[in-house]
């Protein structure tokens, strides 16, 4: 089933008119719990990994294994995540536990060329000791491309620009362009990161520039602000599971990508509401 979001419920572009040159195609993923296979896009699914390539341990753990958190084919993606040559998969996978460089997970990332994969690993070692707030529930995705507006990311001087106007809209309309109009939450690709705070950008640590957001992923899919509009119409009034994951108290966790530098370095932050 495919899952849509609702169209914005104002016309933006035309209320804020500002904000239209800074803004930015995501692809929501729409986690919802269930049987993924290697063969598809996931989230907590199974990977797919060849049978002779070494699993990613976590070194601050004595070699523990990593978990399989996410995998995205380029085909379910197009246009928004830019793939490394060659390679039309993308693998993230972590340490569920807590870690010393960070309050959460590091997480791991992997380009990969599905034509080149022979014999899949099909049973992954697994981490004898994990916090199950960290490890995603298996989920099939629906990705579904929306166009997003900075919210946490507007520009201070745009910020208090537009604080009049927000303010107005919102008493005439009960809509919130932070919460309503502008980023939407849960787990996605590209876009804006669906900060609970403060944004935290990181820079490249080879280049010194500003990263380019690469995945969110947060502790649910809508909160009770959002939830109004930006729940997909195929989800209302319906009970559903996405990955069921915890960071903190109703926290995030952003992966960032240099997309210039030899070796896409990668960096993430994390943030908690
Ligand atoms: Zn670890
Ligand atoms: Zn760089």
């Amino acid at each position: 089933m495919t899952r849509r979001t609702p169209p914005r419920p104002l016309d933006v572009e035309r209320l804020f008119p500002e904000v239209v040159r800074h803004k930015k195609e995501a692809v929501r993923l729409h986690p919802r719990a269930g049987g993924p296979t290697y063969r598809q896009s996931s989230v907590g699914g199974p990977l797919l990994w060849p049978e002779r390539e070494p699993w990613p341990v976590c070194d601050e753990h004595g070699g523990a294994p990593m978990v399989a958190v996410a995998q995205i084919y380029r085909a379910d993606v197009p246009d928004v995540v830019a793939f490394p040559e060659g390679c039309d998969v993308l693998q993230v996978l972590w340490c569920p536990r807590r870690h010393s460089d960070g309050p959460w997970v590091v997480p791991r990332v992997h380009w990969r060329a599905a034509g080149e994969v022979r014999q899949v690993l099909d049973a992954p070692p697994a981490p004898t000791e994990r916090h199950e707030n960290y490890v995603p529930r298996p989920c099939v995705v629906h990705p579904e491309r929306v166009t997003e507006y900075p919210g946490w990311d507007l520009a201070d001087d745009l910020w208090d620009a537009l604080e009049p106007r927000i303010q107005q809209v919102l008493a005439e309309t009960g809509w919130d362009y932070e919460y309503h109009l502008s980023t939407a939450p849960g787990t996605k690709l590209g876009g804006y990161p669906a900060w609970g705070q403060d944004p935290q950008w990181p820079a490249c640590t080879e280049c010194g520039r500003p990263m380019e957001h690469l995945l969110t992923f947060e502790s649910t899919e809508s909160d009770a602000g959002s939830a109004r509009a930006w729940t997909p119409v195929e989800d209302r009034e319906v009970r559903y599971e996405s990955a069921g994951m915890m960071f903190g108290d109703m926290g995030g966790v952003y992966l960032f990508e240099c997309l210039t530098c030899p070796g896409r370095p990668v960096a993430h932050r994390v943030d908690c509401a």
